[in-house]
């Protein structure tokens, strides 16, 4: 089991009839159950010392009368990473200070559509408008493994995409729980992907995540078995000897992951709603990652272009000594930091070829 609580399990009455409800009845003998309100403020929520954190607590199942895939719009102006979503499960069980959820999502629960079937079909109708491949991941508004012991979704999703070559799915996590992936032989076109950090954020930033030695040992356990990984080191963020924490994440990769089987790793720094400032004092106390120099560029609060260079030269030449030959590419930035950072736009660099098949 992965440890994260729940005391309330809601259910509309369309998700009543899905497995995933008595799989989540055995994960959690305690929890209550009970036929989910409408509106996240019939949950009593609002009245909650803490609503972020009392939402982790409860778990809805509902159908999603929505889209479940859609591409990332990017931003204008940004270069774009052709990188698709599926909204399987929003909301997340860990706290990390810098989530974009906590002023986000309206509904404060975790909320999981049942509704894998209409998922399948639109996925197909996706594949059929489009010649190109598709990279998809379910780590947007949640951690994709978070409950994958207790309710299994990752082998749903695995099975989804096995049939589909086309498909490139992304598990993106900040946990361990790969025991029930590795029990299953991989699957050419899955990734699973890590999210890392400075050991230092990671244990003051991200409550309720692995370390960050855990999860490389995961990651090595991953490789060891067959399948492919991934990183992303996103947030980075400027902290007190940052240099040094991002060198010894770098360094303890180098020493647990074989290169060759690292499909991407993507650097992203800090960024955040200026809205957000209130909620991160509000909820973590000291002002912890909103140290540092920010500017409003255009409507989020990002480090001065300067600093963003500096950080994403340095992680780079770590990750590039400690992986040597893995992908490298930037998050969010435009063409001027991609020249400075690596020299070129990511369509005309040499030694990527998979940076082809992402920003083709
Ligand atoms: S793991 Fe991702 S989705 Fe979950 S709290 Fe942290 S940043 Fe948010």
């Amino acid at each position: 089991m992965s440890g994260y609580p729940i005391d309330r399990i809601a259910v509309t009455k369309e998700a009543g009839a899905s497995p995933l409800l008595q799989r989540a009845i055995a994960a959690w003998p305690g929890a209550e159950v009970e036929q989910a309100q409408a509106a996240p403020e019939g949950d009593g929520l609002a009245m909650a010392a803490d609503p972020v954190a009392q939402g982790k607590r409860t778990l809805v199942l509902v159908k999603n009368r929505g889209r479940f895939i859609r591409k990332c719009p990017g931003t204008m102006g940004l270069i774009c990473c052709n990188y698709w979503v599926i909204d399987l499960v929003e909301g997340c069980a860990i706290d990390c200070s810098y989530c974009v959820l906590q002023g986000y999502l309206t509904d404060r629960r975790i909320r999981l559509a049942v509704n894998f079937d209409d998922m399948e079909r639109e996925l197909d109708t996706e594949l059929a408008a489009t010649d190109g491949p598709i990279r998809l991941g379910t780590g947007e508004l949640s951690d994709s493994l978070m409950f994958d012991h207790e309710l299994g979704i990752s082998s749903m999703l695995i099975a989804m995409v096995r049939q589909r070559p086309r498909v490139t799915l992304e598990l993106k996590t900040k946990t361990v729980n790969i025991d029930s992936i590795l029990d299953t032989k991989p699957v050419e076109n899955v990734v699973i992907a890590w999210s890392l950090n400075a050991p230092a954020i990671a244990y003051g930033e991200e409550r309720g995540a692995a370390s960050i030695e855990q999860r490389i040992q995961a990651a090595s356990r991953a490789v060891a078995a067959g399948w492919k990984v991934a990183f992303h080191f996103d947030p980075l963020v400027i902290h007190d000897e940052w240099e040094a924490g991002y060198r010894q994440t770098a360094a303890l990769l180098a020493e647990a992951v074989d290169p060759a089987r690292v499909e991407w790793i993507s650097l992203g720094a800090l960024r955040f709603h200026p809205s957000m400032k209130d909620v991160i004092r509000r909820r973590f106390g000291a002002e912890g990652i909103l140290k540092g120099e920010f500017a409003l560029c255009p409507n989020k609060m990002r480090y001065a272009k300067p600093l963003r260079r500096r950080l994403f030269s340095t992680v780079k030449n770590a990750l590039q000594e400690a992986l040597p030959g893995a992908p490298l590419y930037l998050c969010m930035e435009g063409a001027e930091m991609w020249k400075a950072v690596f020299g070129a736009l990511p369509q005309a660099m040499p030694r990527n070829a998979p940076m082809k098949r992402l920003f083709a």
